[in-house]
Formats: structure tokens, C-alpha cells, sequence
């Protein structure tokens, strides 16, 4: 089963800047993909949603900051976790940037190591699905390092879209998802699919929990949740 790699988007004109961010995110395992001015990121993120961003502050064509105001401001993307990566130290400076919605701050410059642990501390923070502790929920167990579900001690066979949609349920448990939320967060944005393709992968999804199946449940005209009581 293919593991779902974290993608980072990073947004700096600075070629060595770049080259280093780039280099620190695929060292501890994400995807990156770099962009050099704000135009370029929001075009990347009309076809594609990040798991994050990292976003200089100053960029040729407008500032970090004004892109970051976009972003928190769209429909799509208004969660996305960003972290403003900046020359910048002046106290003033962060409290703006943290102001306009930015998740953290880092001053350039900075080590690779710090760089990585603030990517983490965010992702865990922002993005329950993407931790890599072990998840249980009654006889359930989720491992997201080995991509492997347990019922009751006992590997079961899953398939991949059922794996990924039973990780989000067991991110977040006890909260009603619709559909469309559901194909958004598990299949990602921009993926033309029919909500009624969730309702098979649900079903998919309990017979493979066999006698758990009961813990995904149908909230009636909502959509479904994943539930202990
Ligand atoms: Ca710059």
C-alpha cells in the first residue's frame, strides 16, 4: 500500500534559501515542491492543496504577508498550516505575521533541525491524520508508519482508500463528516468525484472492520462519523 507523503509547498525566491529548505523537508521524508514568486504558489494551490506552507516574507511580485491574507481568507484553503519563513526580527514583524494567520515564524536564518521540529510540531498540531502514533478506537488499531489495521490483535486487509478514510474517522472521532466534507479531507480538493462514491468506500470500509463496523455510523441526512458510544 503506498504511504500518503506529506507535501510541503515552498514559497522563497532565494535560490540557496530554497535549495536548503528543500533539501531539510525531503530529508525527513515529506514531498516538497518550491515555487518562486506568490502568483506561482497560488496557482500551484488552485490544483493542489498542500498539507502546508512555508512562506518567505518578501517575494518578488507581492509579500508573504499579502498572500498569507489570501489564503486565510479562502474557502479552500483558510486552514492550510503556514509557517512565514523570514529575514525579518523585528518583534513588530512577527506579531504581523501571527496577526494575519500565520501558525509559526521562523527567522532566517535557521538550522535544518529547527526547521524540521517547528514542520512537525505544526503538522501534529494542525493535522491529527498525518500523526505517527498509534490510533485506536474499541477493538481498532491504526498504525500510520506500517500503513496497517488491527482488529483485535489481528492484521486485517484494507484497501487504500478505505485505510485512508478510516484515519480520518480515527483523527477525528465523535464529529460528523458530510460527503462532500469526507472527499475533500480523505481524496483531497479538486478531485472530481461523486459523493455517492463515499458511500461505497464506507461500505468497503465496515465489512473490512468486520464485527467493529459498527463504529463507522450513518448520521441520517448528515453523512458519517466514526463512533465508541
Ligand atoms: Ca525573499
Amino acid at each position: 500500500m503506498a504511504v500518503d507523503k506529506t507535501t510541503i509547498l515552498i514559497v522563497e525566491d532565494e535560490p540557496a534559501i530554497a535549495e536548503l529548505v528543500t533539501f531539510t523537508v525531503r530529508e525527513a521524508g515529506w514531498n516538497s515542491y518550491v515555487v518562486h514568486t506568490a502568483g506561482e504558489a497560488w496557482e500551484f494551490m488552485q490544483r493542489r492543496t498542500p498539507h502546508m506552507v512555508l512562506l518567505d516574507w518578501m517575494l518578488p511580485d507581492q509579500t508573504g504577508l499579502r498572500l498569507l491574507s489570501r489564503i486565510r481568507t479562502d474557502r479552500q484553503l483558510h486552514e492550510l498550516p503556514v509557517i512565514m519563513l523570514t529575514a525579518k526580527s523585528m518583534e513588530e514583524d512577527k506579531i504581523a505575521g501571527l496577526d494575519n494567520g500565520a501558525d509559526d515564524y521562523i527567522t532566517k536564518p535557521f538550522s535544518p533541525r529547527e526547521l524540521t521540529s517547528r514542520i512537525k510540531a505544526l503538522l501534529r498540531r494542525k493535522t491529527p491524520e498525518h500523526a505517527e502514533q498509534l490510533m485506536t478506537a474499541g477493538l481498532v488499531t491504526l498504525d500510520p508508519v506500517s500503513c496497517s489495521v488491527m482488529l483485535d490483535g489481528q492484521k486485517i486487509d484494507i484497501g487504500h482508500a478505505e485505510y485512508k478514510l478510516l484515519k480520518f474517522f480515527m483523527a477525528h472521532p465523535e464529529r460528523v463528516f458530510s460527503r462532500s466534507q469526507l472527499l475533500d479531507k480523505v481524496w483531497g480538493d479538486h478531485v472530481v468525484i461523486e459523493e455517492r462514491t463515499v458511500d461505497v468506500h464506507v461500505l468497503r470500509l465496515r465489512k473490512a472492520l468486520k464485527e467493529a463496523d459498527s463504529l463507522i455510523r450513518t448520521v441520517r441526512s448528515v453523512g458519517y462519523m466514526l463512533s465508541e458510544k
